[in-house]
């Protein structure tokens, strides 16, 4: 084999290690989009918990507020599905390890936050004071 030969097989397999390498970038960017997602759901399915246990113990009733909560979830279930669909099953599962790795992290914060209920933050369409992850205004449903 001479000089040549072995040049152009390296450049070849520069070329397919670069090639490797972008589509691994962009893979990774769907992953890191779908552990976004997946982050947003938690908060928002959290958020909703919290919401119909606060209506439920003042006996009260928001159903437009509920429903907002549950529409907000079922587009980011249908995103995370959408792009869950770009990638191969054991990418998926990836994914979800990450996110099933990451939440025992975030259990400790949560108990934090609730200790000092943040009232300093206020809903900008009606003024009412509104808590610091709250995702919509729970007196007049603003988005936040
Ligand atoms: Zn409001």
């Amino acid at each position: 084999m001479d000089f040549n030969r072995i040049k152009e097989m390296g450049l070849e397999y520069a070329e397919k290690g670069k090639n490797a390498a972008l589509d691994l970038a962009e893979k990774g960017k769907t992953q890191a989009l779908i552990v976004n997602e997946q982050g947003k759901l938690l908060k928002a399915q959290r958020q909703l918990g919290a919401l119909v246990y606060s209506l439920a113990k003042g006996k009260e009733e928001n159903q437009p507020l509920v429903d907002k909560y549950i529409e907000m979830i079922d587009h980011i279930e249908q995103e995370i599905t959408r792009l869950k669909a770009s990638l191969t099953p054991a990418e998926a599962a990836e994914v979800d390890y990450v996110v099933h790795e990451e939440e025992p992290a975030a259990e400790p914060e949560a108990p934090a936050a609730e200790a000092a209920p943040a009232e300093h933050k206020s809903c900008p369409q009606c003024g009412a004071p509104v808590s610091d992850d709250a995702l919509f205004c729970n007196k007049c449903g603003a988005q936040l």
